[in-house]
């Protein structure tokens, strides 16, 4: 009888523990779910990005929001290949200790996850993840740094997940990252490394809808080098190459950020300056001339009058023209007036004769004086 009550308990026994032990497999089962659910989750959204802004905001939000954590860094290797940030929340947003970008860089350098469950952020006791992000072929991409309050805060679980996340995050970054790339080359010339003439007609397109729709000025430059041919005859193609990457780089750094310097075709450039009244553009010209002539070009003792210079036409919306393919002509048509006009200068379309209906404008040309600016 007492052996019968034994064997009893110890059935039941070995029961409520084989149930114990289905009730653990069930609950681990629903949090690895849970976790697959989050990384499917993840990988679907990111799927439809297009642009890198969003997948970086997405993925802040998704992690303040999802993850119960107090902070998050997430940091892109930049091209001199430092760490950049690219978004932030919680205690790791600033004013981070030394250590923790030491971990961040040591994740990156051994491309390791780099857990710490014991460490100072933000003057709290905290744990520490730093995740890397590694492209598919080995690439160092980025890290990702997570913290909660508390010692030993992430479950080994955890960390599984987030890693894959971080995965996915590589080889998305890495597929925008390269898309952009591709598509800033396909804008550039070759050769002076300003716009070239496909984006300046995008641009121009978009610049032109805007101005016309609210109204804004616009301003068209165009400019040519000033016997350039005799500059390639003297010193050959590659001194020319030289010295037309020399005013191009000249350009972009003269005219203001949101103005477009393009290379229009062989030694002629195109500058596009929205919101930019004729009155405007016309000292933007006379210091372009005025800082071309003074530039120190190598061979330029060979040019007429010993200087490398440019001429520099313009035109203006909504004074010169109403029709977009007209400003571009009419900048050109001023070029043309300033080469006519001895070179070295700049030139414009005349009101008065804009207005006039006898044919095609004239143009009014001007030494160039330096505005005082
Ligand atoms: P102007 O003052 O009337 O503009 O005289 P120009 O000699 O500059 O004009 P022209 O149109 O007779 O000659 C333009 C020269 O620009 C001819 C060509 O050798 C040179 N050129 C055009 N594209 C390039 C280029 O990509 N590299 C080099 N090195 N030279 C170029
Ligand atoms: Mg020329
Ligand atoms: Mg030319």
């Amino acid at each position: 009888m007492a052996s019968d009550t034994e064997n009893l308990q110890s059935r039941l026994h070995s029961i409520e523990q084989q149930f114990s032990d289905v009730e653990h497999a069930y609950e681990a089962l629903q949090s690895s779910f849970a976790q697959m659910q989050t990384v499917y989750e993840f990988a679907f959204a990111l799927s439809t990005f297009f642009e890198f802004d969003d997948v970086l905001t997405f993925t802040k939000d998704r992690f303040r929001d999802s993850f119960d954590l107090d902070g998050m860094r997430l940091t892109l290797v930049d091209e001199a290949g430092g760490l950049m940030l690219a978004k932030a929340f919680g205690l790791l947003q600033k004013g981070l200790p030394a250590t923790t970008i030491q971990h961040m860089k040591s994740s990156l350098a051994t491309r390791k996850t780099v857990r710490m469950d014991e460490v100072r952020v933000a003057h709290r006791l905290a744990s520490l993840l730093c995740v890397p992000l590694v492209a598919r072929d080995g690439r160092k991409i980025g890290v990702m740094a997570l913290c909660r309050k508390g010692r030993c805060s992430f479950a080994i679980e955890e960390q599984a997940t987030f890693e894959k996340i971080a995965g996915l995050l590589a080889v998305v970054t890495d597929k925008i990252q390269t898309y952009e790339r591709a598509r800033t080359l396909s804008f550039q010339d070759e050769l002076t490394g300003a716009y070239n003439r496909r984006y300046f007609n995008l641009a121009f397109e978009r610049e032109w809808d805007r101005c016309q729709r609210y109204a804004r000025p616009l301003a068209i430059i165009m400019l040519d080098v000033d016997f350039f041919k005799s500059f390639n005859d003297n010193h050959g193609h590659v001194e020319g190459d030289k010295a037309l990457r020399q005013v191009a780089a000249l350009l972009t750094k003269i005219m203001r950020k949101p103005d477009i310097v393009a290379r229009y075709g062989g030694e002629e450039f195109v500058i596009l300056l929205p919101e930019t009244s004729k009155e405007q553009a016309k000292k933007a010209a006379t210091k372009l001339c005025k800082r071309v002539e003074r530039e120190r070009f190598d061979h330029e003792e060979t040019q007429p009058g010993g200087k490398l210079t440019i001429s520099v036409g313009l035109a203006a919306f909504p004074q010169d023209a109403t029709a977009q393919q007209t400003l571009v002509e009419l900048a050109d048509s001023a070029l043309y007036s300033a080469k006519s006009d001895g070179r070295n200068c700049i030139s414009w379309i005349g009101k008065t004769q804009t207005s006039s209906s006898e044919g095609k404008p004239k143009s009014v040309t001007e030494q160039a004086d330096e505005p005082s600016t």
